[in-house]
């Protein structure tokens, strides 16, 4: 048995496929025989066409026409006679081997994009790259499975699940996902839980200990990976997924219902998305608002960013389908380990330090300024209940910078201002909450980056995942000093981390004053039956005691044993 991180929860039983990320390597060869190099390279290109086409096809019925003409530019590419003859040329003249040839020329097409002065120009080279990995890895017979068409009942194996990948992913066929990076507020877990896929993380070596085709069960409550189980495992392991589904349905009882405490007191439960379709996502679940919409996901898969009329037709999308309630959108948060390729956001020693979020969007006024104008737009063509929030706030300079354009835009448009708040993550937004809270109309608190910052912790090094925790009392500290610092404030204090869904954690939160909680639609459910377990006075006796203890370890341990 293997064992992982529990990031996703639900019993998966499948066969294995796995996804490689394989290096491309090959000798660099003189050859002798130009033309068979040659013919080589034409059957290479020959091929590319083919399945690229395929793809398009296959795109423009499953994801949308938009990427299929990305894809289609690629071949166009490589259709081109002069780009062709070039690496003709090398095989001939300079005895190259195919794949040297073409690797060469593909890069000097990528150098000269790149470049280039006009932002469009430069984006090519990420397409000229793209091209250059396809055909070599064709060349070279490295096979790689095509993540739409995987088979049903696939229990996928990778090595990191990213945001890309799981676009393309066809959800019904795929019972568990299995990684051998990320942690639990990783994005490869954030978006499994949305998709409702169960998923073990961190699983050390498991694209060369699962072998493809094998059967194998995941628990992704547990973390446990079990290869060939045996029948008696089997039996167990769909006894316990029959056991998921009916607790599945005992939450439903919670639909349509208000979100109390066991004495009454109201509190909200709120959904985070990544997409207008999340939004439908989190009305079917019963949200009862949208309490961090990640925008940056309209930024990702495509080439270029979006503009201000296609962001405001997402924003106004996710308005209109959660009617009147509350939606808090954040605006960009790139950087990080959020990676936008055609940003050309340089290479940092530390990127969670670095240049990331606010940081770059006030530096580079003019793209943030389309976004908070869809923003205001956006607000003022639905329900009036659109607030905007600011991720990353380090200093209350960077607040009051971002409040004063989105006030001069809505003046600029005649439009009202909407509700500006901003995400409670880092330490200096923690210190200097009761100031922060002065400007704002709103915290969230963001608990996964919160606890990197306050740990000293990577969220995503397992190296140090025993110090990333959120259990541990100094997070615990904070948390409860930013609660009561914005209800001093008179402002709304939420939290959209990972762990407002955290059963153990939701007493504490309560006796804390969180009064909205905002999880991926499938744990809204579950978060309101755990909230209704508490009364205050139950709530506040944990509370006291956790915020006393010192590590959390001890914390986790009372924690569990009381919350069972
Ligand atoms: C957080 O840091 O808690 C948060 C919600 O933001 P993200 O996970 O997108 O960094
Ligand atoms: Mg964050």
């Amino acid at each position: 048995m293997l064992k992982g991180i529990a990031a996703s929860e639900g019993i998966g039983i499948g066969k294995v496929v796995t996804i490689r990320q394989q290096e491309i390597t090959y000798v660099q060869r003189t050859v002798a025989d130009a033309q068979k190099e040659v013919d080589a390279l034409h059957k290479g290109i020959e091929k590319f066409m083919a399945r690229t086409e395929k793809l398009a096809e296959q795109m423009e019925q499953s994801v949308n026409p938009k990427e299929a003409e990305i894809i289609r530019g690629h071949m166009a590419m490589l259709a081109d006679p002069f780009m062709v003859s070039q690496m003709d040329d090398m095989i001939k003249n300079d005895s190259m081997c195919a794949e040297a040839a073409a690797e060469s020329v593909l890069n000097m097409f990528k150098m000269m994009f790149e470049s280039a002065e006009d932002e469009l120009t430069k984006q090519r080279a990420t397409d000229v790259e793209d091209v250059k990995t396809r055909l070599l890895k064709i060349m070279l017979g490295i096979e790689e499975a095509d993540l739409k068409t995987l088979p049903p009942n696939t229990v996928l194996v990778v090595n990191d699940l990213t945001p890309s990948m799981t676009a393309e992913l066809n959800k019904d066929n795929i019972a568990a996902i299995v990684t051998e990076s990320g942690g639990m507020t990783s994005h490869s877990a954030i978006l499994s839980r949305a998709l409702e896929i169960p998923a073990a993380l961190s699983v050390l070596h498991a694209t060369e200990t699962l072998k493809d085709s094998s059967t194998v069960i995941v628990d992704g409550s547990t973390g446990k990976v079990i290869n060939e189980p045996t029948a008696d495992q089997m039996a167990e392991y769909e006894k316990k997924r029959e056991a998921f589904f009916a607790e599945k349905e005992r939450l439903k009882t919670y639909i349509g219902k208000e979100t109390l405490t066991a004495d009454g007191d109201k509190r909200e439960v709120f959904c985070n998305i990544g997409n207008p379709k999340d939004g439908i996502q989190a009305k079917q679940r019963d949200g009862e608002g949208v309490g961090l919409f990640r925008t940056e996901f309209l930024f990702m898969d495509r080439d270029s960013m979006p503009g201000e009329e296609e962001q405001y037709e997402a924003y106004v999308k996710v308005c209109k389908t959660l009617e009147n309630k509350t939606v808090i959108i954040r605006t960009l948060d790139v950087g990080g380990d959020k990676e936008i390729p055609y940003m050309n956001l340089a290479k940092e020693e530390n990127p969670f330090l670095g240049f990331r979020a606010v940081r770059y969007c006030l530096q580079n006024p003019e793209e943030y300024k389309l976004q908070l104008r869809a923003l205001i737009r956006a607000n003022n063509d639905t329900s009036g209940n659109l607030w905007i929030m600011v991720p990353m706030i380090a200093s209350i300079a960077e607040f009051a910078a971002v409040k004063s354009l989105v006030v001069e835009l809505a003046e600029e448009l005649n439009m009202p201002v909407p509700k500006v708040g901003t995400m409670v993550e880092t330490p200096a937004a923690f210190i200097m909450a009761d100031k922060l809270a002065q400007h704002c109309d709103f915290f969230s608190i963001g608990t996964n980056d919160l606890t990197q910052y306050i740990m000293c912790a990577d969220r995503g090094n397992n190296n140090v995942a025993y110090l990333y925790k959120t259990y541990d009392p100094a997070v615990l500290r904070a948390l409860k000093q930013i609660i009561e610092k914005g209800k001093e404030a008179g402002i709304p204090v939420g939290m959209c981390g990972e762990a407002a869904a955290d059963p153990l954690l939701i007493p504490l939160l309560i006796s804390f004053g969180l009064t909205e909680f905002s999880v991926s639609p499938t744990s809204v459910l579950k978060t309101r039956a755990e909230i209704a377990r508490w009364s205050l006075a139950d709530a506040d006796e944990i509370a006291n005691t956790v915020v006393d203890m010192e590590t959390a370890d001890q914390v986790y341990e009372y924690l569990a044993a009381k919350v069972k």
